[in-house]
């Protein structure tokens, strides 16, 4: 059981230095909330391995200080691993997006778990705990509805981004420059940032593009198959495992 203090500590369980299983998690005293619950995919060696999930043992040892799971935006890597974590530990109330609380929703009903807590926010939504208050701000990423979220805990504000890149012709919603502004005038204590690419130079190219790409796919090849995956990584897997699978029909 790990000590009480009343500093603010903050909890990385998955996400840092890797690409996948984002869960972070903020206490003050006698409250945790935890900040998205994803899974990451296993690489071409870990064949018959579904998931990869972080370990939850922090949380069943502070099972009674957890107030609340808050969702960034619905990709695999923040979302897959609520069905594990609400079959594991108590979660007093999920809050999430819109798109993202919808397919949190599909999961429970695909996997039968009945959880009757699952709250929708938006930008201006304020929650307030007894030492924690969470706001949000919108921002732009490769999944429509994504949010960053300020923290404030009696020792400072704390700002995590979730996933984004600046879209300035986004399909949904423009990220809301001025509310970051304002937050950032208000003054941020730590910034957590998460934005892959975020060290090579230039701008990555906006989802308008990506919508105008796929439909040239569509357009040419109308009689071939396509398969779709919803996260990079996971085109990498789905591609190196048709190339075994290839193989091994070769051998045949
Ligand atoms: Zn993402």
């Amino acid at each position: 059981m790990s000590k009480q203090t009343n500093d603010t500590k903050i909890i990385i369980l998955g996400g840092l230095g890797e690409v996948g299983k984002n869960m972070y998690c903020v206490m003050h005293g006698n409250e945790i909330i935890i900040i998205d619950s994803g899974i990451s995919f296993p690489e071409g060696g870990l064949l018959g391995i579904d998931y990869i999930l972080p370990d939850f043992t922090f949380l069943k040892e502070n099972q009674d200080k957890i107030k609340a799971l808050i969702i960034t935006h619905g990709h695999e890597d923040h979302i897959g691993g609520i069905p594990f974590l609400v079959q594991s530990l108590e979660i007093p109330a999920i809050y999430a997006p819109n798109q993202a609380k919808e397919l949190i929703a599909l999961k429970f009903e695909d996997k039968n778990i009945r959880y009757d807590n699952l709250f929708v926010y938006n930008d201006q939504t304020v929650i307030k705990f007894d030492n924690i208050q969470v706001e949000f701000f919108r921002t732009t990423h490769s999944i429509p509805d994504s949010h960053g979220i300020l923290v404030k805990t009696p020792d400072g504000n704390i700002v995590t981004t979730g996933d984004f890149k600046f879209d300035f012709t986004p399909i949904g919603p423009m990220a809301d420059l001025h509310k970051m502004a304002r937050i950032g005038d208000e003054g941020v204590d730590l910034l957590i940032s998460d934005s892959t690419n975020a060290l090579n130079e230039g701008i990555s190219i906006s989802e308008t593009k990506v919508d105008n790409a796929l439909n040239d796919i569509f357009d040419k090849y109308t009689t071939r198959r396509i398969i779709i995956a919803t996260l990079s990584k996971l085109a990498t897997i789905m591609v190196e495992r048709f190339a075994y699978l290839e193989e091994v029909w070769k051998t045949i």
